[in-house]
């Protein structure tokens, strides 16, 4: 079979995604490479199809049982002989595996790098091997932000296989990870596929200033509109993910917090529900998310600012793997700035700390294409804005603010800059707080006079403030404001300043736009008028019931079974026949068989 045949009979696909074949020649061939590439980009594949159309069992190194056992499903959902062998398996399925192993039958062989290791000189050196693929390869590097020190050891493949072809793959390297990366593995002339880090499927918004309680009604209107679909909602603490959990399971969501000081039991069985459809909402730490695959995270909300713009494009980066789309939505304020900056003192890494949340912070601020400031953080550059960010869909709209400056900035000034953000909103507002009164600011000419504008709309103007250098917080003197040199340019009246008009709507975020919907696979099939492009949205809910009985009844998540964007593309294009059911995109020889028939009588009562 050549590589073309296998991706059409075993995954059903009818081209390859952006390098993947070239990737995939390179390494037929014998040669070594470091494969980059994002989360949801296609990894997998340029190490399958070898492992299929070469000779021998491929041999797969993942850090994580459960994504081994998330890849050995789907393989063997599509009909591909493939095993995990790790500290989970009981010895005399171990058994069973070593002995197919040793008769070739098995074509990927998934395993830990603790039992790599310690098999070497045994099975290993047993078997013919096509490739090794070392999975999460940034773990191997203490410059990566996962470092596993089992992974330092995997340099040994080298010698004792002189002539297999290695392939390490990762979604988050950057070049001193990736030089590491190739170093450690003493790849040959190994050669780098770096891919374009743009998920253009991924909706990018962010919301700056709610309180509490307004994030949790925008979360309620959001995840209303959003009935049946899962997600993720990252918090920073511990507290802060069972509160919201709580919250929301009080107003009849079924949400479950997840985080390091659960049993492992909880946090195991909360993934399994999560992953198998039957818990909708997961509230956590980043604690959550290296082990999960699945592929039908439909959103990710950030309820605090994160650290750094590569945890946070890797934690969104776990909505919509499956290509269809999906929405994420960042919440930032002032106290997480104030909280993150802290954190960022005491890590003992302060500068470089400090720098990555100055670049998050940018993003968060941004007032162009949310995308552009992403990509161009990865170092990729783009001549055009996305259309699915907020700032592009609604550009924000601004007006003439000095005076709202002037009189926040005068207040600092009265004080003597001895104040923090919460106390000039107190004596803007004219509010006689314990503060006020022990200082005497009541006695201040500014005591009072933007008493018309909201408290949180001061948050709001002061944060803007900020972002435009009018203020800056001496993080290191309790947090207590001072005036820039550009922010007495306005003061005195030398500067003019714009700010951004406030939009504080928590209502229903809106429905994704139609100029969104899926790009439905231009194959014509035979028997077939075109396609309307029109998705039956009945039907997708019966499709979407019937995939979670196949999924029951074989223990598998239903993702598995098939994901979301096939069900989207079943029920726009609705085939009738077992043939033109096999020609979606999607589903290989294997799932054509054994779910085409009982998937076409349901399509044909909606046709
Ligand atoms: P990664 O490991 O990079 O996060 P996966 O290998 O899990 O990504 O692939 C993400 C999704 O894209 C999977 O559903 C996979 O089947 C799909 N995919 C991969 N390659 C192709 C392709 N050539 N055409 C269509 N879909 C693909
Ligand atoms: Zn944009």
């Amino acid at each position: 079979m050549d590589i073309f045949e296998a991706l059409r009979h075993y995954f059903g696909y009818n081209s390859f995604r952006n390098n993947q074949e070239e990737i995939i020649r390179h390494i037929t061939q014998g040669h070594d490479a470091l494969v980059l590439m994002p989360t949801g980009g296609g990894k997998s594949i340029c190490y399958q199809i070898p492992a299929l159309t070469m000779p021998g069992t491929a041999i797969v190194v993942s850090p994580l049982i459960s994504l081994m056992k998330d890849q050995v499903e789907t393989l063997q959902a599509n009909g591909i002989e493939a095993e995990a062998l790790n500290s989970g398996n009981d010895p005399s399925a171990d058994l069973v595996i070593r002995r197919r192993c040793l008769q070739g039958s098995i074509k990927l062989l998934y395993i830990s790098p603790e039992k790599l290791l310690s098999e070497i000189d045994y099975l290993l050196s047993h078997i013919h091997i096509s490739l090794f693929a070392i999975d999460e390869a940034h773990c191997i590097s203490q410059w990566g932000h996962d470092f596993r020190p089992e992974y330092t050891q995997l340099g040994i493949l080298r010698e004792k296989f002189p002539k297999t072809p290695i392939m390490a793959l990762t979604a988050t390297a950057d070049k001193i990870t990736r030089h590491d990366i190739i170093e450690q593995l003493n790849l040959h002339d190994a050669r780098e596929f770096i891919s374009s880090f743009d998920r253009p499927n991924l909706s990018l918004s962010v919301k700056r200033g709610y309180k509490a309680a307004e994030k949790m009604h925008f979360i309620l209107n959001f995840i209303k509109a959003r009935p049946l679909e899962a997600g993720i909602i990252y918090c920073l603490s511990r507290k802060t993910t069972e509160k919201v959990a709580e919250d929301l399971r009080k107003k009849g969501i079924h949400a479950a917090p997840y985080h390091a000081g659960l049993s492992n039991l909880e946090r195991s069985q909360t993934q399994e529900m999560f992953k198998n459809d039957q818990l909708l909402v997961v509230c956590a730490t980043i604690a959550f998310g290296m082990g999960i695959d699945k592929s039908n995270v439909r959103w990710v909300i950030h309820y605090n600012m994160p650290k750094s713009i590569e945890s946070f494009y890797q934690e969104i980066g776990r909505a919509g793997r499956d290509g269809a789309p999906a929405d994420t939505i960042l919440f930032y304020s002032l106290a997480d700035i104030v909280q993150l900056s802290e954190f960022a003192r005491q890590s003992g890494q302060q500068d470089i700390n400090m720098d990555k949340l100055k670049r998050m912070r940018e993003y968060a601020e941004s007032n162009v294409c949310r995308r552009r400031i992403l990509l161009n953080y990865f170092s990729e550059q783009t001549d055009h804005d996305c259309g699915n960010c907020d700032i592009c869909e609604n550009p924000p709209q601004r007006f003439e603010g000095t005076r709202h400056v002037q009189m926040a900035l005068s207040a600092v000034k009265r004080t003597d800059e001895q104040i923090r953000i919460s106390t000039i909103v107190e004596i803007l507002k004219g509010m006689r707080s314990p503060t006020v009164v022990r200082h005497q600011y009541d006695q201040l000419k500014t005591f009072g006079v933007g008493k018309d504008i909201s408290s949180s709309d001061w948050q709001d103007y002061l944060l803007q403030m900020l972002q435009m250098g009018f203020i800056e917080i001496a993080y290191n003197e309790g947090n207590k404001v001072r005036i820039t040199d550009i922010g007495n340019d306005v003061l005195y009246g030398r500067k003019e300043a714009m700010l951004c008009v406030i939009d504080h709507s928590t209502q229903e975020e809106p429905r994704r736009k139609p100029k969104l919907r899926l790009e439905i696979p231009s194959i014509t099939i035979p028997g077939l008028p075109p396609t309307t492009g029109i998705e039956d949205p009945r039907l997708f809910e019966a499709l979407r019931n019937l995939r979670s009985t196949c999924a029951n009844e074989e223990g598998f998540p239903p993702y598995i079974v098939f994901t979301d964007k096939v069900l989207h593309a079943l029920a726009t294009i609705k085939p009738t026949s077992l043939e033109q059911f096999g020609n979606i995109s999607g589903i290989g020889e294997h799932k054509k068989q054994k779910y085409g028939n009982r998937f076409v009588e349901v399509i044909k009562k909606y046709v």
